[in-house]
C-alpha cells in the first residue's frame, strides 16, 4: 500500500476511535493484548490525544516478552493499562483437578482454560461499560471476516464493539509500525505472527497461516472465546 493509503486507513481508524470516545466517554475500554494491531491502536489514540482506558488480561501464562512490551508501552505513551487477572479460586481448582498443562490433552480442557483465564476476566471487564474496542482484522480468520467496524456485541449484553482496524491487512499493520516506530513484541522478530499465552503459541514458517502457531496441536478454528461476531447471538465464535 502507498503511504497515502496507509494514512487514509489511519485517519478512518482514528475517526472510529474518536467516535467511540465521544459516544461513550469513560465507559468505553480498549482491550489490548499488546499484539501488533493493539499497538497500532495505542499509537493512533495517543497521536490523536484520545484518552482511552486500556484494559489487559494477564492469564498468568503470558510470555516474558509481552510483559516487557507492556513496560515499553507505558514509557513511550504514558499508558498504564488496567490489568485483570483470572479468579484465583477458579484457577486453583482447575489446576488441582487437571494439572498445569491440561490444555494440551483435549479441546475441552483448552477451552476450559481459556474460559477461566481469559473469557471470565473479559466478562468482568465488560460488565460495567457500554462499549469496547478491539484490534481484530477481517482477514485474520474466516470468523473475523464477518465482523464490521462497529457492531452490537450480543454476547456481552448488547454493548457496542468497535473494530477500528477491521479493514487493515497484516502488511498495512507492519508498514505503519515501521513508519511510525511503534513498539512491538520482540517475539515477532523470532518468527511469531500471533502471540497469546506462552505454552499455546509458537513461531510459524513464512508460508503458514498467521494464526497457525496458536494451539498448533488443534485443528479447526484458532479461537478462544474473547470475540463474538456481528449482532447475531447465535453466531458465537471463539476468538482472541
Ligand atoms: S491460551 Fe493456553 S494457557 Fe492461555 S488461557 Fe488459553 S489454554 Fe490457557
Amino acid at each position: 500500500m502507498s503511504r497515502n493509503d496507509i494514512s487514509q486507513l489511519a485517519e478512518m481508524s482514528t475517526g472510529i476511535l474518536r467516535k467511540a470516545v465521544e459516544e461513550h466517554g469513560a465507559s468505553v475500554i480498549f482491550l489490548t493484548s499488546f499484539g501488533a494491531e493493539d499497538m497500532v491502536i495505542t499509537h493512533l489514540a495517543h497521536s490523536a490525544g484520545l484518552n482511552i482506558r486500556h484494559v489487559s488480561i494477564d492469564t498468568g501464562r503470558l510470555p516474558e516478552e509481552t510483559y516487557n512490551l507492556m513496560e515499553r508501552t507505558t514509557r513511550k505513551y504514558g499508558v498504564m493499562p488496567e490489568v485483570l487477572f483470572p479468579e484465583r479460586k477458579s484457577v486453583e481448582e482447575m489446576v488441582a483437578a487437571k494439572g498445569m498443562n491440561h490444555f494440551y490433552e483435549s479441546r475441552a480442557n483448552r477451552e476450559e482454560c481459556c474460559h477461566v483465564r481469559k473469557v471470565e476476566p473479559l466478562q468482568r471487564a465488560l460488565s460495567g461499560v457500554s462499549a469496547w474496542i478491539s484490534g481484530i482484522r477481517r482477514d485474520q480468520t474466516s470468523v473475523r471476516e464477518k465482523a464490521s467496524s462497529e457492531e452490537v456485541d450480543s454476547a456481552h449484553g448488547g454493548i457496542t464493539k468497535y473494530n477500528p482496524l477491521i479493514d487493515w491487512t497484516s502488511a498495512d499493520i507492519w508498514e505503519f509500525i515501521s513508519e511510525n516506530s511503534v513498539p512491538y513484541n520482540s517475539l515477532f522478530d523470532r518468527g511469531y505472527r500471533s502471540i497469546g499465552c506462552a505454552p499455546c503459541t509458537r513461531a510459524v514458517r513464512p508460508w503458514e497461516e498467521e494464526r497457525s502457531g496458536r494451539w498448533w496441536w488443534e485443528t479447526g478454528a484458532k479461537e478462544c472465546g474473547l470475540h463474538t461476531v456481528g449482532s447475531n447471538p447465535f453466531i458465537f465464535q471463539r476468538s482472541e
